[in-house]
């Protein structure tokens, strides 16, 4: 009988070990540079409850009207939905728990998100994100900060062609003032309008200036500035992001009609894009959020964040070299004896720090070998019967033509270690 084969979910992937070494490797050297800029990790979880993303993300935003796998949980008729973005999360858990009490926080995240959107590349319903916020600092130099951090990771990654986009969304009360101006503007054009934004004009109007349709985009860049409107204190806010970005030497350039795909921004929101990735361009977005911790129920804390797609970072690297996980030594044994004592002499030098890939599976020498070869391991050491009984083992250097030894067992870590040694320093 035959059956269909399972596959994963559509839009949803394997990340095999191939690849997944070079994800290890992107996830210890952003850890390493979060850390740097004083970034402490925060884990929440995959689940939360949807109310949670329709307060925080907004109800009139593609995330929320048609990207979330929400279900209902049948045990006790919740509805949950798994997380489509972090922030929203990181706010709730920095309320719940009461972070931001002892003082400023710096935080982040790394993992999968979800979102219901039609799979391209680029654009996947599992992917992953790496997200930075800064809790309870008001003034523009986090801001500055971030954007700097950012153009640091380009530079130790290799990205080259990075363009920094930046705008001022003002404040809540100036944002409202531009909507009255631009839903007029938008009305005057209702009939060149499409389907999408004839109902965002009603919903949430701002949110047209953010269409990917080229039909729209004569209309957009017609529309009134958001950074018209803004008053004196947005506008100073503004001003010094841009001061010190520009002491630092760090291009950038204004777009005017940057609105972000999410509710919660406030002053300052930029984006990092290239044309290194077609249509998917934006690998970095965020910006200024003072309002979500009061938007979902806490004090008002004033934070910044952004966050980067694992997946668009990792496009932007191929063929970048990133070291993978070779094993020190390739342990060969065969015969009764000395599959037995093969596992003292594994212990005893992974106990010396050395990465031991173990044959298991017995088979010929011969064959044990090429296994060794193909692994990419710098040394073979190799036990049978004779060496089991003797409590000593052979080590084949495999990398350089070079003859195979015999030691004694306390003297195998000694051994390898020199080996390796030299071929570092030659
Ligand atoms: P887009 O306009 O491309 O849909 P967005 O505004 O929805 O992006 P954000 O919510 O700001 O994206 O997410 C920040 C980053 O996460 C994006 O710039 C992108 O790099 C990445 N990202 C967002 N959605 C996806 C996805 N479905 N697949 C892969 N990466 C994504
Ligand atoms: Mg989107």
């Amino acid at each position: 009988m035959s059956q269909t084969t399972i596959q994963a979910v559509r839009g949803m992937n394997d990340i095999l070990p191939d690849e997944a070494e070079r994800w290890e490797a992107l996830e210890d050297l952003l850890r390493s540079w979060l850390q740097s800029y004083g970034y402490r990790n925060i884990r929440t979880p995959i689940l939360e409850q949807t109310g949670l993303f329709r307060r925080a993300i907004g109800e009139a935003t593609d995330i929320v009207e048609k990207e979330m796998y929400s279900f209902i949980d049948e045990l006790n008729g919740e509805s949950l939905t798994l997380r489509p973005e972090a922030t929203a999360s990181t706010v709730r858990a920095a309320i719940q728990h009461n972070l931001v009490y002892g003082g400023p926080q710096r935080l982040y995240y790394l993992g999968p998100m979800y979102r219901h959107e039609r799979p391209q590349k680029g654009r996947y319903r599992q992917f992953h994100q790496v997200g930075a916020e800064a809790l309870g600092l008001p003034g523009p130099d986090i801001d500055a900060e971030m954007l700097l951090m950012c153009a640091r990771l380009w530079g130790d990654l290799g990205i080259e062609g990075m363009r920094l986009e930046l705008n001022s969304l003002g404040s809540a009360q100036e944002r409202s003032v531009y909507r009255g101006a631009l839903v007029d503007y938008l009305r005057l054009h209702a009939s060149s309008l499409d389907e999408d934004s004839r109902r965002r004009l009603e919903t949430n109007p701002l949110r047209v200036l953010d269409s990917k349709n080229p039909a729209m985009q004569e209309i957009i860049t017609g529309s009134p500035r958001l950074l018209d409107y803004l008053g004196r204190e947005s506008l100073a806010h503004f001003e010094g992001v841009q001061a010190i970005i520009a002491d630092a030497g760090l291009p950038s350039r204004i777009n005017a009609r940057l609105v972000r795909g999410l509710d919660y921004y406030n002053f300052t929101v930029f984006e990092w894009v290239t044309d290194r990735l077609g249509a998917q361009g934006t690998v970095c977005a965020g910006g200024r959020y003072d309002g979500l911790f009061q938007q979902i129920g806490g004090k008002a804390v004033a934070a910044c964040g952004w966050a980067i797609g694992i997946e668009r970072l990792l496009g932007l690297m191929d063929g970048a070299p990133v070291a993978g996980s070779r094993p020190d030594a390739y342990l060969v044994n065969q015969g009764v004896e000395a599959e037995r004592f093969a596992f003292r002499v594994a212990e005893l030098l992974r106990d010396r720090g050395f990465s031991v890939l173990h044959h298991c599976g017995g088979g010929s020498f011969k064959s044990q070998m090429k296994r060794a070869d193909a692994s990419g391991a710098a040394v073979a050491v190799i036990v049978g019967d004779d060496e089991a009984r003797a409590r000593e083992a052979s080590i084949k250097p495999l990398r350089e033509a070079r003859e195979q030894f015999r030691v004694n067992m306390d003297a195998i870590a000694d051994a390898i270690a020199q080996l390796l040694y030299e071929d570092e320093t030659e």
